[in-house]
C-alpha cells in the first residue's frame, strides 16, 4: 500500500471538543476522518496535525458552499486569552495521543521518518492568535512540540490578513504581513520551523517570501482549475517551487469543484486537475497532499482516510508512475522537513 503523509488535517480540534479520552477515541473507529483503524486500512502514515482556536459563536456553515457564487464575512479578531485558552487544550489532546504511542511529534530534521511506532506528525498551529503580537507564548508552544505556524487562519490576526471563502475570487483580498507578521516571519526561520501561508491573503504570501522563507501553503489547491479565494494562481504555484516550498491538495470539495460547490459527487475527479495544474507549475518535487481531514466536506470516494488508496488508483489511471506516486503521497512532504526543520530537537 502507498503510505501518506499529509500538510493538514484538524483531528486535534475534533478530539479536543469530544468528552470522552481523546486516545480512546482515536484508537477507535468513532466517527471522524482519522482514527488508527483508518490510518491502517488507508496507509495514512501521518500528517501535519493543526490546532486551531475554534470561534464558538463564528463557526463555518458549510452549507454556504451549496449556492456558488458566495463570499462569507470574515469572523472578528479573537483575543489572545480566549485563542490561547483553547490551544492549550489541543496541546494537551497532541500529548495524550503521544502518551498513548499514537502519534510521534517529529521536532527535528533527523525525526521525519515514516519508519517507528505511532504516526509521523507536525503540531502545527492555525492562526496564530495564542502566540501574541510580540512573540509571547512562542517558546511555550515550542517547547510543547510546535514546529509549523500558520499566522492568520481566515479571520485577521495580529500577523496578518486571511482570505474569506469567497468564490469567485482571488486571493487578493486584503493588506500584506504587518510589522509583527515580518517579525514572527523572522523568528519562524530563525527557529527553523514551516511557516504556512494557506488562508492568507495573497499580499501576505508574497511578504513572506520577501522574508527569505520557502513558500509553503499546507491545504490550498489550483485557481486555475477551481477559482476560490483559498487557491493559489499560477504565479504563486511557481513561487512556491522556485522558493523550495510545499502545496498540498485540499480535499475539501468546494476547493476541488471548478463551479466552487460542496457536493461529494465526483469531487474527487477534480483531484487530479489540481494535481496536474499544480506539478505542471511548482514542479513536481514541491506537490504532495493537505486533505484537510475533520475540517471540510470530503469527496463520495474518499470518505475518509480509509479510502485514500481511491485516490492512488485514480493517480494511477491517470499515468502517474509509481516514482512521482511516492513523491506526491509522502516523499516531497518529508523532504521538505528533513531540509527545513532544526538538526537537533532541543
Ligand atoms: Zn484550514
Amino acid at each position: 500500500m502507498t503510505l501518506v503523509f499529509d500538510g493538514h488535517n484538524d483531528a486535534l480540534l475534533r478530539l479536543a471538543r469530544g468528552t470522552q479520552d481523546p486516545a480512546e477515541v482515536f484508537a477507535s473507529d468513532a466517527p471522524g476522518h482519522i482514527s488508527l483503524p483508518k490510518a491502517a486500512r488507508g496507509g495514512f502514515a501521518g500528517g501535519f496535525f493543526a490546532m486551531f482556536a475554534l470561534d464558538d459563536n463564528h463557526g463555518l456553515d458549510f452549507a454556504i458552499f451549496d449556492n456558488p457564487p458566495y463570499d462569507t464575512p470574515l469572523p472578528p479578531q479573537m483575543p489572545r486569552d480566549v485563542a490561547a485558552e483553547k490551544i492549550a487544550r489541543q496541546v494537551e489532546v497532541a500529548h495524550r495521543l503521544e502518551a498513548a504511542g499514537h502519534v510521534r511529534f517529529a521536532r527535528s530534521a533527523d525525526a521525519a521518518v515514516l519508519e517507528g511506532p505511532g504516526l509521523l506528525a507536525i503540531l502545527h498551529l492555525e492562526g496564530a492568535e495564542a502566540i501574541g503580537p510580540e512573540g509571547e507564548g512562542l517558546d511555550a508552544l515550542c517547547a510543547a512540540g510546535l514546529r509549523s505556524i500558520g499566522p492568520v487562519w481566515s479571520r485577521p490576526t495580529a500577523f496578518a490578513h486571511g482570505v474569506p471563502f469567497r468564490f469567485p475570487s482571488d486571493g487578493d483580498t486584503g493588506p500584506g504581513l504587518t510589522p509583527e507578521g515580518k517579525a514572527l516571519a523572522r523568528e519562524i526561520k530563525r527557529r527553523s520551523m514551516v511557516l504556512d501561508t494557506s488562508h492568507m491573503a495573497m499580499k501576505g504570501f508574497w511578504d513572506v517570501a520577501d522574508e527569505g522563507l520557502p513558500l509553503v501553503a499546507t491545504h490550498s489547491n489550483a485557481h486555475a482549475i477551481s477559482p476560490s479565494a483559498r487557491n493559489l494562481t499560477d504565479a504563486q504555484l511557481q513561487a512556491i517551487g522556485q522558493t523550495g516550498g510545499m502545496v498540498g491538495l485540499n480535499f475539501g470539495t468546494m476547493f476541488l469543484h471548478p463551479d466552487g460547490g460542496r457536493g461529494g459527487k465526483g469531487a474527487l475527479d477534480h483531484a487530479i486537475r489540481h494535481l496536474d495544474q499544480m506539478i505542471a507549475q511548482a514542479g513536481e518535487d514541491h506537490v504532495g497532499l493537505g486533505s484537510d481531514f475533520d475540517g471540510a466536506p470530503m469527496p463520495d470516494q474518499l470518505q475518509d482516510a480509509g479510502a485514500l488508496p481511491n485516490l492512488v488508483a485514480l493517480m494511477r489511471a491517470h499515468g502517474y508512475g509509481e516514482t512521482l506516486i511516492e513523491k506526491l503521497c509522502h516523499e516531497n512532504w518529508l523532504s521538505f522537513l528533513r531540509r527545513t526543520l532544526p538538526k537537533d530537537a532541543t
